[in-house]
């Protein structure tokens, strides 16, 4: 009975490891059916040739190679598969030197295609190419992929063969990564506006960084090719170019946003060395080639790395600082740092980085931003409020120092300013008037009351649009008029005054009057000459017993004093 069941077991076992190992041995003469395979071979080497043994190619699915002067060969079998006439192959966009197509038919024929750049078609959809598979009469046994001087093992490695996808129409992954571009364009024109405002360097950085960011989404989300038949050559120029720019853009922006003393010297200098560090590994990227090839592509990646690293360091040394804006930038960038790792770290471990990376990479790219762009406008909020505050405050210590605190009109010092430009618009009369018998107000009633009838006579003078009144010192006014009445206007004032003091303070002894010296009709001319001349009718009137006006009509003598009309108009 137990012997029984063991030979069953050994029967089943048998059977089964029978089952297990026939496509081994299958697989020792041929393909496996429907296996993609790899190899790397002289430029010159016949595809068909090396594709009719296993023995030179590589089945395991991982071992991608570029080189720099080999070929790289994949071979998809299509045995099983029939797919339909109107199939192409699609795989990673790439640059490469030449690239050929060749089918091999189950009867033994060969059909061989040389990939010209007019063959080629990118997706709108993805960081795809695809190119036409060359004609063959019968069933298709497998299809060679030759390729050489291809910049990425990612051409090698996607390759699949299929219908092209229906492109015609817009579908809904494409309309939300134009609404994403759309997004971008907002902080663009914010950053302008920002600079108009401010003229921080910080707003332009952002700008070039919302800028690069932009572009590099529009290129490698395939949306650009909805717009433009763009080269494979302009296609990645625009990719790595735009990726670079931002990279560049994003340390300058950084080192000119956080607050003054919130980096150390060491890290503003390694941000600012970020620009022709980045600069270098793209022109490299781009244009190196030969035996450098398989290396140009890990190179590029790993030139990030300093620059990730110098990214974090600042915003960590900022944020212990106690740095605000940094945090924006912090919680922007932190999708994006991790996205790039990944990238980076895949591309390192020679598996290629999943495609699926390029829409975290959009999205990684809005979000940073979104975020950076509030980080901007919070600083830009703080640094117009900090300079408002600033100018207040200035406006105010200049009024304070043009204008007298006893009475509030302009002093001296803030008349003879603004001076020039009055007398160009049309103020061609000036009054200087000074009270009478001033000091007996202090001497009988006191400094404080003497200040009272100062301050009386302010009110007296009322400055308007077209007066402008001044307490030049002690109990010394002047009034500088425009109009055809100011002369009158003037002589009003002047005798207002006894009446207007008295109905401040109450028990004057006697009225408080003053004396003025007029000029009418002046051209413009410095003030002290004009100022002079008022200042010696003044004392005229001062002479002619006070309380009285001297007036002198201007003419060219009225400088010299030579011919004065006094005219008392009391
Ligand atoms: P006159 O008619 O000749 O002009 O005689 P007066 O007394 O007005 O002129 P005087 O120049 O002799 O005196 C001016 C006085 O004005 C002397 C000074 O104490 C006083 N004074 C100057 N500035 C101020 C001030 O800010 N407040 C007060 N209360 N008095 C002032
Ligand atoms: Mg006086
Ligand atoms: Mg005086």
């Amino acid at each position: 009975m137990l012997s029984g069941t063991r030979l069953f077991l050994i029967g089943l076992l048998a059977l089964l490891s029978a089952l297990a190992g026939a496509p081994t041995a299958a697989a020792a003469q041929g393909f496996p059916a429907g296996s993609v395979c790899t190899a790397l071979a002289p430029p010159d080497v016949n595809a068909a040739a090396l594709a009719r043994s296993t023995a030179r190619w590589d089945c395991s699915g991982t071992r991608w190679k570029i080189s720099g002067s080999k070929a790289s060969l994949v071979r998809i079998d299509m045995t099983g598969q029939t797919p339909p006439p109107d199939s192409v192959l699609t795989t990673r966009l790439t640059r490469f030197n030449r690239l050929s197509l060749t089918a091999i038919g189950r009867d033994g024929t060969v059909s061989t295609r040389e990939i010209t750049p007019g063959d080629l078609r990118f997706s709108t959809t993805g960081w795809k190419m695809r190119m036409p598979l060359p004609s063959l009469k019968g069933d298709v046994a497998a299809y060679v992929l030759k390729v050489s001087g291809a910049r990425h093992e990612g051409l090698l490695s996607d390759v699949r063969i299929a219908p092209p996808p229906d492109e015609t129409s817009v579908g809904n992954a494409e309309l939300v990564l134009a609404a994403l571009c759309g997004m971008m364009l907002m902080p663009l024109v914010l950053n302008f506006g920002f600079y108009r405002v401010l003229r921080q360097p910080f707003a332009l950085w952002h700008a070039l960084v919302v800028f690069a960011m932009l572009v590099q989404t529009f290129v490698a989300s395939g949306l650009v090719n909805r717009f433009a038949s763009l080269s494979i050559m302009e296609i990645s120029v625009l990719s790595s170019a735009s990726l670079s720019v931002a990279s560049i853009a994003a340390s300058q922006f950084i080192a000119t946003l956080v607050e003054p003393g919130m980096l150390n010297r060491t890290q503003l200098q390694l941000l600012h060395a970020m620009g022709p560090w980045m600069a270098v590994w793209t022109v490299y990227y781009l244009f190196a080639g030969g035996p450098l090839l398989p290396s140009i592509a890990p190179a590029y990646y790993v030139a990030f790395l300093p620059f990730i690293a110098t990214l974090v360091w600042s915003m960590a040394t900022a944020a212990r600082r106690g740095s605000r804006t940094v945090w924006f930038q912090i919680i922007g960038w932190t999708p994006l740092i991790g996205m790039a790792l990944v990238r980076i770290g895949s591309l390192l471990g020679m598996a290629d980085a999943p495609m699926s990376l390029m829409t975290t990479q959009h999205l990684s790219l809005s979000f940073e931003i979104l975020l950076s762009t509030l980080g901007a406008a919070d600083r830009f909020m703080a640094i117009k409020h900090e300079r408002d505050r600033a100018l207040t405050q200035a406006r105010v210590l200049e009024s304070l120092a043009e204008r007298d605190p006893l009475t509030g009109l302009y002093n001296r010092r803030g008349f003879e300013e603004r001076y020039a430009r009055l007398a160009k618009t049309g103020y061609d009369t000036m009054a200087v008037l000074d009270l009478d018998h001033f000091k007996s107000v202090n001497d009988t009633r006191g400094h404080a009351v003497g200040d009272a009838v100062l301050r009386a006579v302010a009110l007296a003078l009322m400055p308007d649009e077209d007066t402008i009144a001044v307490r030049l010192g002690g109990e010394e006014f002047l009034l500088l008029m425009r109009g055809a009445d100011a002369a009158e206007r003037a002589e009003r004032r002047r005798q207002s005054i006894p009446a207007r003091i008295a109905a401040e303070i109450s028990g004057l002894e006697r009225p408080v009057t003053a004396s003025m010296g007029l000029v009418t009709g002046a051209p413009p001319m410095r003030f002290a000459t004009l100022y002079t001349r008022c200042d010696e009718l003044l004392y005229e009137a001062k002479s002619q017993g006070r309380n009285r006006t001297v007036q002198d009509t201007f003419s060219f003598d009225t400088v010299s004093g030579a011919q004065n009309t006094v005219v008392n108009l009391r």
